[in-house]
């Protein structure tokens, strides 16, 4: 007798009961031999799933889009949005379809969507499909940062396809399924706002305030707190991409989440050496999304999401203009409190006191002028004694000007006299905040190559395995935390769609 098994996703869908024109309703497209390549087991936990049943053939079924599970509502959801500042009045998901969303204990919700199962209605000239590589590159890098503590999509699988993508070359295909808390991004609000559907506009907020902010309902003014809501996010998710050198690349306003997650991981890349004009995408031309341009783009972006909501704001638009000048400007603010906040901890200082913001602005130059590799200044600074020591050598080798960064450790230490914490604690505080490994490009192209080249995937999972404990130290001259040899570098980074 065969006894009918439980669904591994209990399906509870709310953006499928939105209006049919706020997305199109169809189901993946199969594929023929799907293979689950990665599965996340330790996410499956989080999200009260069996981790057992993930690699069962008919999860895979499901995973691979060969098979539309119980409870869910298959949809492709429709977004505009500005691409490189040029508006695009229809966007939406060429190549991803929510299958629903599942419910945590907590009661939040995560939709499921697998990313590469085929066109949609919003295609356009793609194939709706997903190159194996980029899709492990989303999966182990989405993963580091949610083990950086990073707010992120999350990735539950990746299978192959078993069916070739062509690209400038032929590529095997992959879908990832993707977690997020929502999948609703600025470019969804502009689509509506665009087509003057201001009843539409309504209800989408509506549903991202019952779904994510709660209290907004007993406020007077519900839609600005949604806006501050994600003002605040956003702020605090920019910054803490700066803390770890994370440049993401495209941040297009379809590309920027309402729920504050980093989102749509293409060209993205960690830098090695510092520098704030580094750009890696290789369709940045102009470094509209360098690193050091982010903070500045995610405040543009934002506008754009005032501009959207506007109709919701007030009566009139002069009132609504107002309300949205007000909370747009409290950004750079907020941002910067977020960032400094941050640097101050990544420094090793509990409280604040005046000049801790110079000091830190100081050590960014110094590193900006040497070439210092990001992550290894902090991480070497953190096993700094109060008193110096012969490990300082450790770090002055990651400057080409080892006397300015002696002048700045000396003022440094000068600082932490200051500070009430005792020494132990604070290199422990430090270590917890600044990561002895992140996906350096040169050792993710590395593992995608074995896996995607050798069909190996054993780099892949021995990476990812380091990137999800970020923190812990390792042996010096560990080949995860050491920056690139020069024919290592990787100098260009690609969307792969
Ligand atoms: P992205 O640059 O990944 O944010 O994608 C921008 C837009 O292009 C989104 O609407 C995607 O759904 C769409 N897109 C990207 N790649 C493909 C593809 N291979 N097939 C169809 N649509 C795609
Ligand atoms: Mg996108």
């Amino acid at each position: 007798m065969v006894i009918a098994r439980e669904p591994v996703f209990a399906f509870d869908n709310s953006y499928a009961a939105l209006p049919q024109r706020f997305f199109a309703r169809l189901p993946p497209t199969p594929v023929s031999g799907a293979r689950a390549l990665v599965l996340n087991d330790a996410l499956a936990r989080e999200l009260g799933l069996d981790p057992s049943r993930l690699g069962d053939r008919a999860t895979v079924d499901i995973l691979s889009g060969n098979r539309v599970p119980a409870g869910a509502a298959p949809l492709a959801m429709a977004y505009a949005g500005h691409q490189f500042g040029s508006w695009v009045p229809q966007l939406g998901d060429g190549r991803a379809i929510l299958l629903g969303e599942i419910r945590l204990p907590d009661g939040t919700r995560r939709d499921i969507q697998l990313k590469g199962a085929g066109r949609t209605p919003f295609s356009r000239m793609g194939d709706g499909r997903a190159a194996l590589g980029p899709v492990l590159r989303e999966y182990i890098i989405s993963e580091a940062m949610a083990a950086l503590g990073i707010p992120t999509t999350r990735s539950l699988a990746v299978v192959a396809t078993g069916e070739p993508v062509y690209r400038e070359r032929t590529l095997p295909g992959g879908i990832l399924t993707r977690v997020a808390r929502s999948h609703i991004r600025v470019g969804t609000f502009q689509f509506l706002a665009a087509r003057d559907d201001t009843d539409g506009l309504r209800l989408l907020a509506d549903h991202v305030i019952d779904r994510q902010v709660p209290d907004a309902r007993g406020s007077a003014s519900p839609y600005r707190v949604l806006l501050e809501t994600v003002v605040t996010l956003q702020a605090r998710l920019i910054a803490s991409w700066m803390h770890v050198g994370f440049i993401h690349g495209v941040m297009n306003t379809d590309n920027m989440s309402i729920s504050g997650e980093t989102i749509d991981y293409g060209p993205c890349a960690f830098m090695d050496g510092y520098d704030p004009r580094q750009v890696y995408s290789s369709i940045d031309h102009a470094g509209r999304y360098a690193y050091g341009n982010q903070p500045a783009i995610g405040h543009w972006n934002l506008a754009c999401l005032a501009r959207a909501l506007l109709p919701l704001l007030a009566d009139t638009e002069d009132a609504a203009m107002t309300i949205a000048r007000e909370v747009i400007d409290g950004y750079p603010d907020q941002f910067r409190n977020a960032y400094l906040a941050g640097l101050a901890a990544k420094l090793g200082l509990a409280r604040s006191r005046p000049g801790d913001d110079k000091l830190a602005q100081d050590l960014l130059g110094c590193m900006a002028g040497s070439g210092a590799d990001h992550t290894l200044t902090f991480r070497r600074l953190s096993a700094l004694d109060i008193e110096p020591d012969h490990r300082d050598t450790d770090l002055f080798a990651l400057f080409a000007d080892p006397d300015r960064c002696s002048a700045w450790l000396a003022s440094w230490r000068a600082r932490l006299a200051h500070e009430q914490r005792g020494d132990t604690a604070r290199r422990a505080a430090m270590r917890m905040v600044n990561p002895s490994c992140i996906p350096r490009n040169h050792l993710v192209e590395q593992a995608l190559e074995a896996a995607v080249e050798h069909d190996d995937t054993g780099p892949f999972h021995a990476l990812l395995s380091v990137l999800t404990a970020p923190f812990d130290e390792r042996a010096p001259n560990d080949r995860y935390t050491r920056p690139p040899q020069p024919d290592e570098v990787v100098q260009a980074t690609f969307c792969g769609t």
